[in-house]
């Protein structure tokens, strides 16, 4: 794609990057056709290669951008199947992050909008604040009529109970076989040492995630590091077009990390989130040009793996699923698409014993995608819908995914269990049977 940045603007190095990027779009169109919003609208101002347009124009021209290509940027998922799908290597997430970020500063959204944003980006990364607003969510349940649309959108999307705090979250050191275990060792004894992302919301919604994949590493020999502070990764607002806050918190669980790992040593950073995992492994572009953090942000992405990533290099040794089980592993857009992991969960699943199926439409996202499922309600639903039928005809027992966002999602509405794919391992390794799993 031609591109008419001035010598001023190129001397931005976030524009030089953002050039280089939408000089590698060949406008070939490969991407609409496994774009989840162009699969549903049909508008090519909905594709990835729409948007990259209109980000060019605005982002060429220095302006704000119209409202019309900020509704259509913000239908974005940043699911990135276009980058799965590009033949080019178009990087559109460094692109689709950098436009929303310029959304963010020359754009003045409505009220609403604004107070929406404020509410998501001030309450979602902070545990305590996220646990006391859904309990204030839960009591105004019974006033749900009475209140604005938005409002009622985000209170359905409330989980029926909220879960009591987890064991696993606050900032330890889970030695190797500690007795949390509660059994024998498993496998080849490691003799690694990790930290292990607490996270913010998954925390709050499923404490039993980090209490699996703590329990499992420490079986296998792994010790396991929760660091203070044992917090956000800066994902949800990075994603949100919240460059300074997301750096911040980022910066924080740097830090704590780079001391981990100058101090007593670190194998890896493990991750069970992926949305988290796809952010990560990014900071060392998010802080390449920053000199004081440049090269320790680089350290942190290059230790950070996904749990799947991690466990499927040790010997797991003889782990079994106790009970003969139809598992359909529902792959996260940030998994398959954001860090292009894909076969990892589906080889331990199936080494643990799990007959284990993949649904049609893989490749298009269940409508989770971050904030969106708050933000794009009427989207999000329509490619929830679509999720759950292509699932339940798979005819599973339970559905495994590696990302919070997507357990909530599906849940309650797949008919069977919607568990992360570490619980399902940590069972098979003597572990409790995950909640639900009957
Ligand atoms: S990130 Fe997903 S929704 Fe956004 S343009 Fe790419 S494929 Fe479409
Ligand atoms: S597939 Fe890649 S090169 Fe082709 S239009 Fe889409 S982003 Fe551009």
């Amino acid at each position: 794609m031609q591109t008419n940045f001035t010598l001023a603007q190129l001397a931005d190095p976030a524009i030089e990057s953002v050039n280089g990027i939408l000089r590698s779009c060949v406008h070939c169109g490969f991407c609409t056709a496994t774009c989840p919003t162009y699969v549903l609208l049909g508008d090519e101002l909905d594709s990835p290669r729409g948007r990259i347009y209109q980000m060019k124009s605005f982002i060429e021209e220095d302006r704000p951008p119209t409202a019309e290509e900020v509704k259509h940027i913000d239908r974005c998922l940043s699911c990135l199947s276009c980058m799965t799908t590009c033949p080019a290597s178009v990087h559109y997430m460094h692109l689709v992050d950098h436009g929303r970020a310029h959304i963010e500063e020359r754009y003045r959204r409505s009220l609403i909008d604004r107070l929406t944003r404020a509410f998501i980006a001030l309450v979602l990364p902070r545990p305590g604040l996220f646990r006391a607003m859904l309990i204030a969510g839960s009591l105004a349940r019974p006033f749900r009529a009475l209140m604005p649309k938005r409002l009622r959108t985000m209170l359905d999307l409330l989980p029926p109970k909220l879960p009591a705090p987890g064991w696993a979250d606050r900032a330890a050191v889970f030695p190797a076989a500690d007795a949390a275990s509660g059994s024998a060792p498993v496998g080849n004894r490691a003799g690694k040492r990790v930290a292990l992302l607490a996270g913010c919301a998954q925390q709050v919604l499923g404490p039993q995630v980090n209490e699996a994949t703590v329990r499992l590493l420490n079986r296998l020999g792994v010790e396991v590091v929760v660091t203070r502070p044992a917090g956000c990764c800066g994902a949800l607002v990075h994603h949100m077009g919240r460059t300074e806050a997301s750096h911040v918190q980022a910066k924080a669980m740097i830090d704590a990390w780079i001391a981990e790992a100058d101090g007593r040593g670190l194998d890896a950073i493990v991750v069970n989130a992926s949305g988290c995992g796809t952010t990560i492994k990014d900071y060392g572009h998010m802080f390449r040009n920053d000199p004081a953090y440049a090269d320790k942000a680089a350290r942190v992405a290059a230790l950070a793996m996904d749990i799947t990533e991690f466990l499927v290099r040790l010997d797991m040794g003889d782990v079994r699923a106790p009970e003969a089980m139809a598992v359909t592993y529902h792959s996260a857009c940030s998994m398959q698409h954001g860090q292009q992991i894909k076969e990892p969960p589906l080889a331990l699943l199936r080494s643990a014993g799990f007959a284990v199926k993949e649904p049609a439409e893989g490749h298009l996202c269940c409508g989770s995608a971050g904030t969106y499922n708050m933000l794009q309600p009427e989207l999000a639903g329509r490619l929830k819908a679509r999720k759950i039928a292509n699932l339940k005809a798979t005819a599973p027992d339970a559905i495994a995914t590696g990302n919070i966002g997507c357990t909530m999602q599906l849940a309650g509405n797949a008919g069977v269990p919607v568990v992360h794919t570490v619980e399902l391992l940590d069972w098979a390794a003597g572990g409790p049977k995950p909640a639900g799993i009957r």
